[in-house]
């Protein structure tokens, strides 16, 4: 399962970045995903919640932002978003398209509250 272990590392992530602000309080986390990861957002908020159950971030709220597969045309300096598997260039039709985003796993942003 793909998304457990993802989440096993967000909570190592999380962890690591906690021990630099003691005290501090997690109340949530923002999880970019691109299209392109094969990450099931349900899934992976799924195996978070198995896996912080009864742990320090139980009730932690996951806040999942997917991005969409985008190329980028160079002649005509635009980004698109690729719908269809299609990555020709909406505007001059060039398929010398080049990769833009879709395969982010990032952590965005951890909210945090120190007492
Ligand atoms: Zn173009």
């Amino acid at each position: 399962m793909h998304e457990l272990s993802i989440a096993q590392s967000v909570v190592e992530a999380v962890e690591k970045e906690l021990e630099s602000q003691p005290g501090a309080l997690l109340r949530k986390i923002g999880l970019r995903i691109g299209e392109l990861s094969g990450v099931d957002p349900d899934s992976l908020r799924f195996s978070w919640e198995c896996l912080t159950r009864e742990t320090g971030f139980e009730g932690v709220a996951l806040v999942i932002e997917t991005r969409a597969w985008q190329r980028r045309c160079p002649p005509c300096d635009i980004v698109f978003a690729v719908s269809d598997y299609q990555t020709v260039c909406p505007q001059c039709g060039t398929r010398e398209t080049e990769h833009a985003g879709g395969n982010e796993l990032d952590i965005a942003y951890l909210e945090l509250e120190t007492p």
